[in-house]
């Protein structure tokens, strides 16, 4: 499986990027779109958020990537960050998006977001390593792992991830597409 962080929504070029990319379905894979909610305190606009996420939700499975700190911040300073997954996903559900997954930004948990994860009934993708289990589907290949990966015997479980900023770097966006392109071939998608 294949998934974004997508960091930059509202970012014309990344998004025009990322759009372009998850129509593509590179390697016959869905992209799925992994958003955190706008953050109006940084200035970001609600309107054109909702219309790219609901793009996203339309053709992939859909998550949430929570920042606890800020746009650019992911991970915690303060506060309960339990509390903040689930205002972060009834917003989404509020607005008719319906996240089935999640990862939390710089890969924070704790026990108390993985209670909250698996509460709100979604898949949670912030372990690093290990096989899927219920509930549990661990992000395993950056772009680069994955470009070494697809050389080799491939594993019985591979979960690529990318940011939609790395899609702007001529460079990392070939290695994706042609990784993702050998990956598609080899692999059955789950
Ligand atoms: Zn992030």
């Amino acid at each position: 499986m294949v998934s974004c962080h997508v960091e930059r929504p509202l970012d014309d070029a990344a998004w025009a990027r990322f759009d372009r990319l998850q129509r593509r379905r590179p390697g016959g894979f869905d992209v799925i779109a992994l958003m955190r909610p706008p953050d109006e305190e940084y200035g970001e606009s609600e309107t054109v958020w909702l219309e790219r996420a609901r793009a996203a939700a339309a053709r992939a499975p859909f998550g949430l990537h929570t920042h606890w700190t800020s746009p650019t911040h992911a991970r915690p300073t303060g506060g309960d960050p339990a509390e903040r997954v689930r205002r972060d996903t009834l917003w989404m559900r509020d607005r008719g998006l319906e996240p089935r997954y999640f990862c939390g930004g710089g890969w924070y948990s704790d026990d108390d977001v993985r209670a909250a994860v698996a509460e709100l009934g979604l898949v949670d993708c912030t372990p690093r390593i290990g096989e899927p289990s219920p509930g549990t589907l661990p992000t395993t290949h950056s772009v680069g792992a994955l470009a070494r990966a697809v050389l080799r015997p491939l594993p019985g479980y591979v979960h690529a991830y990318f940011h939609d900023y790395d899609l702007l770097d001529t460079r990392r966006r070939a290695a994706l597409a042609a990784a993702l392109a050998v990956l598609g071939r080899r692999a059955a998608k789950i």
